[in-house]
């Protein structure tokens, strides 16, 4: 399928690594103009050689200067914008709601949650001028089910969706789409950092704790970083161009975290 987005001018928070690294990659591969931020220097350095048609900015979603900044250099970079993807997350504590420090709460909020608004802010009227405009959130399967002992997580990917649907009401006039992404277990590292924390937490091995994450799947893989972009890639494309407001799970039909 030509998804036709040759020169689509493409911004991906956190893409150095994990699933932001798979988007950017698979943008670049159909030729679009991709930028991608990340707060990991090492990581865009890695980047910078391998990947030197991908440009980059090194900023935490979560400070606001250093977002404006990130807007000032992509946009000097590309030209415009047609696409942001807000990609950029942390698991955030994995513990029972009163050990939980308020500075882990805070930390998860404002990277999951408040880092998407910093970015869209800024992105709007830039999107404003493009022709096949489009928002892409990360969200995930835990702001679509209750997740014990990570609700930081959880109550900012519920609210990555109630910020997606209501932009999408307020941008469709504008021509800009806006879509939640829900991947369920990607395979990764960070996936199985969380496993493991979980897995602790329960005084259970790995390989349990993967079993019973999977016993509440239909489809009983990992999903890949590479589904994820794929998904990503056709509603940015102009195939999706009547795609808005959705919440999208890419997740093996996942019933339930466990
Ligand atoms: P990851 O933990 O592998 O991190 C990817 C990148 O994010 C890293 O390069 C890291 O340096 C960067 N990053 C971290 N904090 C940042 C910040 N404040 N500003 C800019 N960059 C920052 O994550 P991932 O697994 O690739 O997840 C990407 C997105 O998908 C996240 O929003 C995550 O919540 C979501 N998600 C992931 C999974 C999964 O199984 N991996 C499942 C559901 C949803």
């Amino acid at each position: 399928m030509d998804l036709d987005i040759n020169g689509l001018r493409v911004l991906v928070t956190a893409g150095a690594s994990g699933i932001g690294l798979s988007i950017a990659r698979a943008f670049a591969a159909e030729g679009a103009k991709v930028h991608v931020c990340d707060i990991d220097r090492a990581a865009l350095a890695t980047l910078a050689v391998s990947h030197p048609d991908i440009t980059q900015t090194h900023c935490d979603v979560a400070d606001r200067p250093a977002v404006q900044y990130l807007f000032n250099e992509a946009i000097a970079q590309l030209g415009g914008l047609d696409a942001l993807i807000n990609n950029a997350g942390i698991a955030g504590p994995t513990a029972r709601i009163e050990h939980i420090h308020p500075d882990e709460w805070d930390r998860c909020l404002d990277i999951c949650l408040t880092g998407q608004f910093n970015c869209t802010r800024l992105a709007v009227p830039l999107l404003r001028e493009s022709t096949n405009a489009s928002i892409v959130n990360l969200s995930s399967m835990a702001g679509k089910v209750g997740f014990a002992l990570r609700a930081p997580y959880a109550a900012a990917k519920w609210g990555v969706i109630g910020f997606t649907k209501s932009l999408s009401i307020e941008l469709g006039p504008d021509n800009i789409r806006v879509n939640a992404i829900l991947p369920g277990l990607v395979a990764g590292d960070r996936q199985r950092r969380v496993l493991e924390t979980k897995a602790q937490q329960r005084g259970i091995s790995f390989n349990e704790m993967e079993t019973t994450a999977f016993s509440f799947t239909s489809i009983k893989e990992y999903v890949t970083p590479q589904q994820v972009a794929d998904q990503i890639l056709f509603l940015c494309s102009r195939r999706g161009r009547t795609i808005s407001g959705q919440a999208i799970s890419i997740c093996g039909d996942t019933q339930m975290l466990g």
